[in-house]
């Protein structure tokens, strides 16, 4: 064991020691609240499956006092000047920073997320509410609208309670995308983190409720999908729900949520290609394509899954690529020297290593990997599959693990045409030194984000979100508040227009 890993190990143990030693409860109304049924769950390390811990296994009356909570908060919060509103977010970030070493110690433990990863992640979270921070003050600005005979403009309220439900991969960070522009808008929040990776999100509530968020602002339900997640999407108070997650749960969240005409917000599964053209600077090109799937477990949604390679260069850049991924370092998550954990649950571990004889069968070869990692906890080799085509499973469905498929295309038009055969839409990566053909296939690819000879880079106020079963919708900068918020239009006539005169002789 190496002394990095020993001590983060010790630390890692003294802060979880809270949560081993009783059951993680809700956070409702700006107190712990166990719950109104007793009921618990396990949650358990990817690490060697052992029980972290138990967790209150939230119901339908749990939600109800939640979003009661949210909505007897709301009056105040949206009336909260967007100058205070900002102070409050600032200072959950300064908590957010304070915390972020014990937020990514206890992410990468309970997730099986590398630590080198991890670190960020929860920086990130602190960038996020920095950033809607500063946008709550301009939040309900509009626009001016003048006609001939009248002035329109345009104002901007909250929606309302919204529910946020949130997948365990990357958890932290990905709850602060959502919860911060909600708390900017002016939104009060009922949050429903992921089953597998409950911690963290009772750490977020607890750094808000410390910094001066008022109570009931930002509640926590735990519990499963199908109990306390469904509840939410189907409760009357809540007017919005902003969901992360797999495809087949969003459209179950539209249905649930359909009585009460429910507005979502949906960011769904990937199966992204990574287009990598003989003219590309091959060597970035191939630092992006290892990158962007085996960062993060190859458990991320932008993960560039599928490798389009242009075939007159096909050979040398899987040559290439494979021993790029036999170097990969599998190891514990916090080790520092780690680039790849465990998967986060054995069931999911199970999913991704069904693919290994699902490529065979159909006829692709394993150039790396196919198997998993021989002991304790969900450790699986990272893989490459080559010699694939576009309709075999493996270049169609999400993995979401460690998992890469190369498939060789021989011009621009054959690349867009299996880049677009797939019912996702998430992101796509193209790398070409030809700048037309980088903007050409901007165009053509049928993907909510594009980047042209880049790995994922962020930048917050750019539109993030997919097409097709890829999502609905766009959050960052201003498209975040066109989701949490409602626009007015307000018509103020100049006095000089005839209005039409019914009833007269
Ligand atoms: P999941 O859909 O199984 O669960 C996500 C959340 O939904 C969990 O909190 C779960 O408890 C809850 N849930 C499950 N059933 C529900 C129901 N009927 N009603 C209400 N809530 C319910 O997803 P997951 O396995 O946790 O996460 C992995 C998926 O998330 C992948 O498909 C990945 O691509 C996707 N994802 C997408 C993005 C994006 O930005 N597009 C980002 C991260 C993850």
């Amino acid at each position: 064991m190496t002394s990095e890993l020993d001590k983060n190990l010790h630390e890692a143990e003294a802060l979880l020691q809270r949560f081993r030693s009783g059951v993680l409860p809700h956070f409702i109304d700006g107190k712990a609240d166990p719950g109104t049924s007793g009921a618990v769950f396990e949650n358990s390390t990817p690490i060697d499956n052992s029980t972290i811990g138990e967790i209150a296994a939230g119901n339908a009356d749990d939600i109800d006092a939640a979003c009661n909570a949210a909505a007897a908060a709301f009056a105040e919060w949206e009336n909260t000047p967007g100058k205070e509103r900002k102070k409050i977010l600032h200072k959950i970030a300064d908590g957010i920073e304070a915390n972020a070493r014990d937020i990514a110690l206890i992410e990468s433990y309970d997730s099986g997320q590398a630590m080198r990863f991890m670190g960020k992640a929860a920086i990130r979270g602190a960038a996020n509410f920095r950033f809607f921070a500063d946008m709550a003050p301009g939040a309900r600005d509009g626009q001016s609208l003048p006609a001939e005979e009248h002035i329109n403009y345009t104002m901007r309220q909250p929606i309302g309670p919204v529910g946020v439900i949130t997948p365990w991969n990357t958890p932290f960070m990905l709850s602060t995308w959502k919860i911060a522009p909600a708390l900017a808008a002016g939104c009060t929040v009922v949050h429903k983190p992921a089953e597998w990776s409950p911690y963290t999100a009772m750490m977020l509530a607890e750094i808000a409720h410390d910094a001066g968020l008022p109570d009931g602002v930002l509640n926590c339900v735990q519990g499963i999908g199908e109990d306390a997640g469904k509840a939410l999407t189907e409760h009357p108070k809540i007017k919005a729900v902003a969901f992360v997650g797999e495809s087949m749960t969003g459209s179950h969240i539209m249905r649930q949520g359909a009585a009460t005409l429910k507005r979502v917000h949906f960011e769904l599964g990937g199966k992204n290609p990574v287009i990598v053209f003989d003219d590309a600077d091959l060597e970035r090109a191939l630092d992006a394509v290892v990158f962007m799937i085996y960062s993060l477990n190859g458990e991320r949604c932008t993960s560039s899954s599928r490798l389009l390679i242009q075939e007159s260069v096909h050979d040398e850049f899987v040559a290439r690529l494979q021993e790029r991924v036999g170097n990969l370092r599998v190891g514990h998550p916090l080790d520092p020297a780690t680039e790849i954990g465990p998967l986060i649950h054995p069931r999911h571990m199970e999913k991704v290593c069904s693919y290994f004889d699902i490529a065979t069968e159909d006829g692709a070869n394993i150039a790396a990997g196919g198997k998993a990692v021989e002991g304790a906890g969900n450790y699986v080799e990272p893989t490459l599959f080559v010699g694939a085509k576009s309709d075999m499973r493996i270049a169609q469905e999400e993995i979401f693990g460690p998992v890469l498929t190369a498939i060789s295309f021989k011009d621009e038009a054959e690349a867009i045409a299996i880049a677009n055969n797939i019912e996702y839409g998430l992101a796509g990566y193209v790398w070409t030194s030809d700048i037309g053909r980088g903007h050409r296939l901007a165009r053509e690819l049928d993907v909510g984000m594009i980047w042209v000879n880049s790995e994922n880079n962020r930048h917050l106020p750019a539109p993030f979100g997919g097409m097709k079963a890829s999502g609905i919708g766009r959050d960052g900068g201003d498209y975040s508040f066109e989701f949490y918020m409602e626009t007015k239009n307000v018509c103020i006539a100049l006095g000089s227009h005839r209005v039409p005169k019914l009833g007269t002789a």
